[in-house]
């Protein structure tokens, strides 16, 4: 039978429920345990593809085409378990399901309501991840308790664990321990009253998992134990980390999180291997090969969560180097104002990744031309790639005006145009060329010498791609067609020939980087820029 963990956040939002999901399903993998991450959110979209990054960071993508939270992003690089369609459920999916299902008359004779149709319809998305080959599924309720949007998830979960028995399902708490520095001290309250919540709707946690900038005492973990109704061991500590958020899962083993879970879950305990995870936070936490600086030029720099894989697979990418990436994240309207000189003077190698609309796109242009005059490397991705075509277009090719459809649908040069199955599409959800597609790599590209294989695949969530009318023209001038779609029709990777580092993708390869193995171009691009930083001053970049 397969069991479960459900993970609740309780006080404030931004706890890092994720990680510390990904963090416990690393661990529990690591002691032979098959299991699958799940996360339910209590918004009203059907799915996070048609929010703004601004409203909720970046939209990560599965092979199987889902748009998806965030975190699930944290669940496939921690664990290297895939994730799909099945793992992320909003309440906005789960509501158009029983209406679409009432609509056709499947609940005739009823009233649908929200305890049991909606609850019903939860709690299959949870058993949906049921199966004979996985042990255990972990699901991450989102949103915070008290919340009333997450009270049906809540209550879904709490009949849950009553039909499947104490043995077969646990609930973690995650909760924020905060410091009063006037009172110079760690308050539990907080905690307590979030507990005291969960409570009421029939919720005990049997973890609690406190995050905190400073130790818990042996005091706190008393009160917390008794206020909360938590054994005294099972009050874990995660505070901040130093370095990485890598080192959480070394954190939680160190208090055997993982052990009191399969105890609980009444699961044979064998030893834990996490050798090659220390090896790879040495390597991250002391690289032997110094620092470089990478710029990435976007639009929603202002926040962190916008290009999370981006910079996590930068990161990756300095590991497998043995070198700490430096990122300067820089405003693409910023480049419109300041110029790019300016802003990207002095860093090794420049990454515009994706977007959507018309703002900051100049920026991005002349972030390109900056790059690939100065040598300096440089790596495109969807966006990314579409402005290197574009600035290519303008700059070696003559066409001034060269612009996507997607910013000036009347352009006269239109290099980056609407692909033809998008064009009689009118809904906006769901509706992109999402997922995994293969693409073949050209011999004697640098793609094919990086990726050490002639076909990939990779995952995408794009409407516009490069123009077909200009490859001929374009390959003339220079423009190297280094990854196509096996039938050879769409384009997926250019390069640019006598630039030493120029690789621009249509897809998103940051999707299937992790610390472990760090994407071939990511690796690729972070070892072309130490080779920008090793010249001598007399080859500067910028001159
Ligand atoms: N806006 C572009 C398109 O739809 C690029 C998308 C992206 O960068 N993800 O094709």
């Amino acid at each position: 039978m397969t069991k479960h963990i459900f993970i609740t956040g309780g006080v404030v939002s931004s706890l890092g429920k994720g990680l510390t999901a990904a963090s416990v399903a690393l661990l529990l993998s690591r002691r032979g345990y098959r299991v699958r991450l799940q996360k339910l959110d209590p918004y009203l979209n059907v799915d996070p593809g048609t929010m703004s990054p601004y409203q909720h960071g970046e939209v990560y993508v599965t092979t199987d085409g889902a748009e998806t939270d965030l975190d699930l992003g944290h669940y496939e690089r921690f664990t290297g378990i895939d994730c799909f369609q099945d793992s992320n459920y909003t309440t906005g999916r789960i509501y158009s399901s029983v209406i679409s299902r009432e609509r056709k008359g499947e609940y005739l004779g009823k009233t649908v309501q929200v305890i049991p149709h909606i609850t019903d319809e939860i709690k299959s998305a949870i058993r949906s991840l049921d199966a004979d080959d996985v042990d255990i599924v972990i699901t991450e309720i989102g949103g915070t308790v008290g919340d009333i949007e997450s009270l049906p998830f809540l209550e879904a979960i709490r009949q849950y664990r009553q039909e499947i028995g104490k043995e077969n399902g646990l609930f973690i708490h995650v909760t924020l321990v905060p410091y009063l520095k006037a009172a110079r001290e760690l308050k539990t309250k907080p905690s307590q009253q979030s507990v005291g919540i969960l409570r009421t709707i029939g919720i005990i946690p049997d973890i609690l998992v406190c995050r905190c900038e400073r130790d818990l005492t042996k005091e706190h973990r008393d009160k917390l134990a008794l206020f909360c109704n938590v054994a005294r061991d099972l009050v874990i500590e995660e505070k901040d980390v130093d370095h990485s958020i890598y080192e959480v899962p070394v954190d939680l083993a160190k208090q055997d999180v993982d052990v009191y879970i399969l105890e609980l879950l009444k699961l044979h305990v064998d030893r834990l291997d996490l050798d090659d995870w220390h090896q790879m936070l040495d390597r991250l936490i002391s690289p032997p090969n110094g620092e470089v600086e990478i710029a990435v030029v976007g639009k929603y720099i202002g926040l962190q969560d916008s290009y999370k894989s981006i910079y996590e697979a930068l990161t990756h990418g300095g590991i497998a180097n043995g070198v700490k990436v430096k990122i300067r994240m820089v405003e693409s309207e910023d480049i419109e104002k300041s110029g790019a000189k300016e802003l990207l003077s002095g860093v090794a190698g420049v990454l515009v990744p994706g977007g959507f609309g018309h703002r900051g796109i100049e920026g991005k242009v002349a972030a390109v031309q900056y790059a690939r005059e100065s040598s300096i490397p440089y790596f495109g991705i969807c966006l990314g790639m579409q402005c290197a075509v574009m600035e290519f277009a303008r700059n070696v090719c003559g066409k001034e005006r060269a612009n996507s459809a997607e910013f000036d649908a009347d352009t006269e040069f239109p290099v980056i145009a609407l692909m033809d199955e998008q064009k009689k599409i009118t809904d906006m959800g769901g509706t992109m060329r999402l997922g995994g597609y293969a693409c073949k790599l050209a011999d004697g590209s640098i793609s094919r010498s990086v990726y050490g294989k002639s076909e990939v695949s990779e995952r995408h969530r794009h409407r516009y791609e490069f123009n077909n009318e200009y490859r001929d023209e374009f390959t003339e001038k220079g423009m190297v067609f280094a990854g196509l779609s096996p039938d050879g029709h769409l384009v997926e990777i250019v390069e640019n020939a006598g630039h030493p580092w120029f690789v621009a993708c249509q897809f998103h390869p940051e999707f299937q980087s992790t610390p472990l193995e760090a994407h071939p171009l990511f690796k690729g691009f972070v070892a072309a820029a130490m080779k920008t930083c090793s010249k001598t001053p007399g080859d500067e970049v910028d001159s």
